[in-house]
């Protein structure tokens, strides 16, 4: 990895970029992941690289329907690998949940590697590799997933997802958490809860939420993903971002 002042002004920035891009160097990450990770800059750049307040609201929400979940899965793809391997393991193993390697653009080897990386930061079991299932309504290899993992699963957190995927696990009854820099993706717009922050923040932040949430009957949890209203807060994340960029300039 190129070696990054840290006095440079953009200094974790660039150390994303430069994991993103040693994870497609290491065939971990696909190259299309760059873009895609170019896409979630742009994004936060315009949040002010900061998880704000509506964020953090459904970073609470998302960890409460996962306490309640019966079988809740996180999925993992190549960029989150990259980016948050140590997180995703952190948030499974503290919830507790299970891993399971869902991609794109499949090889087996890719998920393999994956799984590799998650377990070299402690995970136990990862499913996903040898997909024993597939998701309605999904063409090809893009659907492939296991049964005892997202196939039967009853909560989905699907960070940095496609539209279509989160779609289709919707349309098969799950609650599906997203987390996408982007307000205005199909995920967003979809997901059961969309938590609108950069995967290496919201992943510690739900962590982090985890022992807070756990004191609180089963009760309140519920009322909170009852009561959520995913449109009314993707509704704030965009009033937020107009107000954010009409007063940066006057
Ligand atoms: P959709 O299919 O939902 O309309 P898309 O086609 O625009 O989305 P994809 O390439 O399918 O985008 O998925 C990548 C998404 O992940 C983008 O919306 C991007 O903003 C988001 N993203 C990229 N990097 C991060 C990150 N580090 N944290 C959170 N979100 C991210
Ligand atoms: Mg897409």
């Amino acid at each position: 990895m190129q070696d990054i002042p840290k006095s440079h002004p953009r200094y974790e920035s660039l150390v994303l970029r430069e994991r993103i891009a040693a994870a497609v160097r290491d065939g971990i990450a696909h190259e299309t992941g760059l873009i895609a990770h170019g896409r979630g800059e742009a994004f936060d750049y315009l949040l002010g690289e900061t998880s704000i307040p509506e964020a953090r609201a459904a970073e609470e929400v998302a960890v409460a329907a996962l306490l309640l979940a019966e079988n809740p899965v996180l999925s993992v793809n190549g960029n989150v690998a990259a980016l948050a391997a140590d997180s995703c393991v952190a948030l499974a193993k503290a919830l507790p949940a299970s891993l399971e390697v869902n991609l794109f653009h499949r090889t087996e080897q890719r998920a393999e590697k994956i799984a590799q990386v998650l377990k070299s930061h402690g995970a136990f079991g990862v499913f996903g590799v040898h997909p024993t299932a597939h998701i309605p309504g999904l063409a090809s290899d893009r659907g492939l997933c296991e049964q005892n993992g997202i196939f039967s699963a009853d909560v989905v957190l699907v960070p940095l997802e496609d539209g279509d995927r989160c779609e289709a696990l919707r349309r098969m009854g799950k609650t599906v958490i997203a987390i996408d820099l982007n307000p205005l993706s199909r995920t967003a717009k979809t997901a059961s809860i969309t938590i609108v922050d950069n995967v290496v923040r919201a992943l510690p932040a739900m962590t982090q939420s985890i022992p807070k949430l756990r004191r609180l009957p089963r009760s309140a949890l519920e009322k909170s993903v009852g009561g959520w209203e995913n449109q009314k807060n993707l509704a704030k994340v965009m009033a937020f971002l107009s107000k954010r960029l009409n007063a940066l300039y006057v």
